[in-house]
């Protein structure tokens, strides 16, 4: 299948929208479900619609990054290195 066709037909069944729980964002970014780096196929059922925020949060295991999205979730996480006065 045609790359382009391939990635409409994936906007299409997401409805233009990113695919995690509670967030309506527009999809700005197609990625694989299972890893491609890892063995993952480029086809319908392992593509998926994500926002540029979730995207990152996928790619980027950091703790700024999860310290990013405590904070949009609204969880107060402590952070390693900071003593009370
Ligand atoms: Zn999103």
């Amino acid at each position: 299948m045609e790359i382009q066709v391939l990635a409409d037909l994936i906007r299409s069944r997401d409805r233009g929208r990113c695919t995690e729980p509670h967030c309506d964002a527009p999809i700005q970014h197609l990625d694989h479900l299972h890893r491609w780096s890892e063995g993952g196929a480029t086809t319908l059922d392992n593509g998926v619609g994500k926002c540029t925020f979730h995207n990152l949060v996928r790619e980027s295991p950091t703790d700024a990054v999860y310290l990013y999205r405590s904070c949009y979730v609204g969880i107060v996480i402590p952070v390693r290195g900071v003593e009370k006065s």
